[in-house]
């Protein structure tokens, strides 16, 4: 019962179920996991291309490669850094399996043109939500479009159990199938039925979610409340550009990215996180360096419909700011202090 669906694990699914507005909604002990069993749920053919972004955390392309399939890189949209749909068009070929974006900083993908690409060309659509916890789109949760939605309760997200995940469906029929996955395949005491893997999260996971869940909403009003802060400042500053907002989009409040433009700005994107670094505010460059430099994917296209793909010069300018509750107003005004300088 401590690691298979004791009680406050239930309770938690149930709970986030209802928080999340997704009928089939199942717990992981992490993002990764999850990952990696939504990509196993569409059984895909063993090499198979997958479809995704560089600009992202490394597991999304690791989950694609543990399952045996090969990752795909396209473009990123200069607009709003998230999975560019022409490029994803354009990275297509007779392999493409599957597609997996990446509501990167929370910035809702363009759900409608991936979505017709993959409907026109038979693919499954996956969504990695790490960064879009409780995000509505005009009202509808975000983990109810494309086939599968993941998220990722790692400690450093908006809410956390210490390490956990969450595979979200639409797909009802699914939710045996993925139960197996996620529990070695056990069917009975004695029959294993496919080839799952463990995924369990255990009982204190969902004791510290059950904790965690309640306190969410005002850590998200919190931090919309420092997001207004720091636009105050950044918003007209020259050679800064942020997150644009999306209309009808309820921000999860997870990140606060900007790209800075040095030409424009006058200095460089290091420039600036060294000099927060040097007062003890620690800014994160996520996501650079992006999965195509790593070992693994090193020499990996990036495919992508303009000259020269718009990832690589995004890579150089993007930072995200501290954002989370503890952030204090002497803490925004030294921020304030370095962009201003
Ligand atoms: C955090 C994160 C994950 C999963 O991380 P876990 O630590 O395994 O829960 C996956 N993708 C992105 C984009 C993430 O930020």
């Amino acid at each position: 019962m401590l690691t298979n669906g004791g009680p406050l694990h239930d309770e938690l699914e149930e709970a986030l179920s209802r928080h999340l507005g997704i009928p089939t909604a199942m717990l992981f002990n992490n993002g990764t996991i999850a990952l990696m069993t939504a990509l196993r749920m569409f059984d895909l053919p063993s090499g198979g291309e997958v479809i995704t972004t560089p600009l992202t955390f490394a597991a999304t392309a690791h989950a694609i490669s543990w399952n045996g399939l090969a990752p795909v890189f396209a473009d990123v949209s200069p607009d709003d850094l998230t999975l560019d749909p022409a490029s994803v068009e354009a990275a297509i070929t007779p392999k493409t399996s599957a597609i997996l974006a990446v509501h990167v900083y929370g910035t809702v993908c363009d759900l409608d043109a991936l979505q017709d690409i993959a409907t026109r060309h038979g693919l499954p659509l996956i969504y990695d939500a790490a960064h879009a916890f409780g995000t509505t789109v005009s009202g509808r949760p975000i983990g109810t479009f494309g086939d599968a939605s993941v998220f990722s309760f790692h400690a450093t997200k908006l809410f956390h159990t210490f390490e956990g995940g969450l595979l979200a469906t639409n797909r009802e029929e699914d939710r045996q199938t993925i139960y197996y996955l996620r529990n070695f395949g056990i069917k009975n005491e004695e029959e294993v039925v496919g080839i799952g893997i463990n995924g369990k999260m255990n009982e204190l996971q969902a004791m510290i979610g059950l904790l965690n869940l309640p306190q969410v909403e005002d850590e998200r009003q919190t931090r919309a409340k420092l997001r207004q802060n720091y636009k105050s400042f950044l918003s007209d500053l020259p050679g800064i550009r942020l997150q644009p907002d999306q209309p009808g989009v309820s921000n999860s409040e997870q990140y606060f990215a900007l790209q800075i433009d040095p030409e424009k700005f006058g200095r460089t994107r290091d420039d600036v996180y060294e000099a927060l670094k040097s007062m003890d505010i620690f800014a994160r460059k996520y996501f650079h360096p992006i999965c195509t430099d790593f070992e693994p994917y090193r020499g990996y296209p990036i495919h992508s419909v303009w000259p020269q793909p718009a990832v690589d010069l995004v890579k150089t300018r993007v930072l995200c700011l501290p954002f989370h509750g503890g952030v204090e107003e002497q803490d925004i005004a030294q921020i304030r202090a370095v962009f201003l300088s």
